[in-house]
């Protein structure tokens, strides 16, 4: 060979961009008649190049794009911020005009603010559009009620917002909670923070109706007492589905016996929280009449029911829990 290959290599970057002078590039294609090495990894360098060119090209077209798609939708949400914007200056001008108080007013410009946060909010986000639409939208959804409430002397204002933000969060609270950063050991609680955050308005919402409908002491009692239950049925079926480490089997036949007890044993235990003889709704259920074959009334046949759903969702759950274990076990 009549050069070394480190010299060739050397020359190599030079060729593969074919910016070297004739008598490089001749000696470089002799030595790689000779040499197999030095010619696979010039091809390589030449794949590479490509590749890396490709790449940039590819890059540059789609942030293009993306600059294209943003102006684009930038212009549509600053004209309907405008479009919306007409009729509260209309509005504002009638007015002042006919000389009334500023009050409906305020009712056109928190509906337009609504508007706005349903159709202008997702197209300027710039990122988590879900979250902030809801966010804004809720926000703008309260202030319109609240004029309302104002402008008709209502009282109903606690019990409209709560109950929004009640059904609101029931859908959305888990999904403004995955746009949070939080640490790790926060976040593994996050599917508690929502069960939290959901029973809060659901309280305060009870207890907005309580103090609007001047209800008696039975409205706390049943009201409050149904709500914790439900909750806390809740509360143990998430633990169970989150929280406890078995398989899936196991998780169900737990799931099938909480539930089951749940159902069953509903009106026993909400009874403990209601003083007898104050409300009589909710009969106490005796469920040694579950036995009973010969149905003389009510109270026969729905302990019968009850117990009917215990005894199968026992039977149910406990050989779930059974079958989890075995099949666990062989699996080991
Ligand atoms: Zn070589």
């Amino acid at each position: 060979m009549k050069y070394n290959c480190n010299v060739i290599k050397d020359l190599l970057p030079s060729y593969v961009d074919e910016i070297c002078s004739d008598e490089s590039r001749k000696i470089i294609e002799e030595h790689f008649n000779e040499c197999q090495s030095c010619r696979d990894l010039s091809q390589q360098m030449k794949d590479n190049s490509i590749e890396t060119n490709l790449n940039v090209e590819k890059n540059e077209i789609l942030s293009k794009h993306n600059r294209h798609i943003k102006r684009k939708t930038y212009t549509i949400g600053i004209v309907t911020s405008v479009i919306l914007m007409l009729p509260v200056v209309i509005c504002l001008i009638c007015n002042i005009a006919i000389g009334h108080a500023l009050d409906w007013f305020f009712i056109v410009l928190t509906s337009m603010l609504l508007t706005a946060s349903l159709i202008v909010v997702p197209l300027m986000a710039e990122s988590k559009k879900l979250m902030w639409t809801v966010l804004c939208s809720t926000g703008s959804l309260i202030l319109l009620l609240f004029t309302c409430c104002i402008y008709t002397h209502g009282d109903w204002f606690f019990i409209a917002a709560s109950s929004c933000i009640f059904g609101i969060s029931l859908i959305f609270a888990p999904v403004i909670l995955s746009n949070i950063k939080m640490n790790e050991n926060v976040s593994k609680y996050r599917p508690l923070i929502v069960l939290g955050w959901d029973s809060i308005w659901l309280y305060i919402l009870l207890i907005a109706c309580g103090i609007l409908g001047h209800y008696n002491m039975e409205y706390w009692q049943l009201s409050l007492s149904l709500s914790t239950y439900i909750i806390i049925a809740i509360l143990l079926c998430t633990v169970v589905i989150k929280y406890i480490k078995t398989s899936k089997i196991i998780k169900s036949g737990i799931l099938t016996i909480l539930i089951g007890l749940w159902i069953g044993l509903a009106n026993n235990v909400i009874n403990i929280f209601i003083p007898s003889g104050s409300y009589n709704g909710l009969e106490h259920l005796d469920l040694s009449k579950g036995f009973s074959t010969a149905i003389t009334d009510n109270a026969v046949f729905n302990a019968n029911i009850y117990f009917t759903v215990i005894v199968i969702s026992l039977l149910v759950g406990i050989s779930l829990i059974v079958i989890g274990y075995t099949t666990g076990h062989k699996k080991k």
